[in-house]
């Protein structure tokens, strides 16, 4: 059954422009404010975000100890005391396969905090991308025009921000994001210099066989664009940062489940403002060592 969420007006301005806004959101309601948030250290965008899921159909699924549905269920009152002004959940939103049910509970659990901020969803291995545009019946607007793929763009002041889709087959592990989608990027980097842009895409970028099979085509397109300040991505359930040609990569922590005692479970508090972001690891599980610890990253000039 497709899902729609309504949510009323909100008290804080997000995007800069509230009627692009209305139609970029992968789901939720619109803002009202044309105006940008502002504080002590000037304008910011604060984001949560979130990154594999991994949400069941039946509640119980999970993967070493870990249960997923009740992991995002512990995790929802804690983005909404954060007050985020948006939310990106970075693919592997679903537990293995897409599946109708398991997109049904992800919305149910998203649902009190797609009320209060819009929430951008991009697509991983572990998703459908017919199954989870049935469950979405999200307004399609500034959702860019490349073919069977769910690209989505998200415009503020400090920072422009590109969800791209890696999503290959669903339940095998390496992504490709194609060169209809790298050519529609590398199009929109040359009309859109005027401010930073972050990537976020699910899968790692290494030379992996699960990895993200056109990274290496990735990084030579972004040699022309050096306003892309760094990349988002999940797919490995590790939280780490590092810099690569010049931008700086980060990978989100999982919400369902680690693959190594080591990592983490949880999400990232992340403040972007006008020279970089501040990214605060919100680890309520596996490795919690560095929860609350706050990474200031600064973009290169
Ligand atoms: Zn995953």
């Amino acid at each position: 059954m497709p899902f729609l969420f309504h949510r009323p007006m909100h008290r804080r301005g997000f995007i800069e422009s509230a009627a692009l806004g209305c139609t970029f959101a992968a789901l939720a309601g619109c803002r009202s404010s044309t105006s940008t948030p502002r504080d002590a250290h000037g304008p910011s965008l604060r984001l949560a975000l979130l990154s594999d899921t991994h949400i069941p159909g039946d509640r119980i699924n999970g993967h070493r100890g870990f249960n997923p549905w009740e992991n995002l269920r512990r995790i929802v009152p804690e983005v909404l005391q954060a007050k985020p002004e948006g939310v990106i959940l970075n693919g592997d939103a679903a537990r293995l396969e897409g599946l109708p049910g398991d997109y049904a509970e992800l919305l149910q659990l998203l649902a009190p905090v797609a009320a209060e901020a819009p929430v951008y969803i991009g697509l991983g291995n572990h998703d459908d991308r017919k199954n989870f545009g049935q469950a979405l019946t999200a307004p399609s607007g500034l959702r860019q025009a490349v073919k069977e793929k769910h690209v989505l763009v998200i415009e503020h002041t400090v920072i422009r921000i590109v969800v791209l889709d890696s999503l290959q087959f669903v339940n095998k592990a390496p992504g490709l994001l194609g060169k209809e989608q790298r050519s529609w990027l590398a199009g929109f980097l040359s009309t859109h210099r005027d401010r930073p842009v972050a990537l976020f895409v699910h899968h790692t970028l290494d030379d992996n066989d699960g990895d993200l099979l056109d990274a290496p085509r990735l990084f030579e397109l972004l040699r022309h664009h050096h306003h892309v300040k760094a990349i988002f991505y999940g797919h490995s359930h590790v939280w780490s940062r590092t810099r690569r040609e010049g931008i700086h990569m980060v990978n989100l922590p999982a919400v369902g489940y680690n693959f190594r005692d080591l990592d983490p479970l949880g999400w990232v508090d992340a403040r972007f403002h006008d020279t970089g972001v501040d990214l605060t690891l919100r680890a309520f599980a596996g490795n919690v060592a560095d929860h609350g610890k706050t990474h200031p990253i600064l973009w290169a000039s």
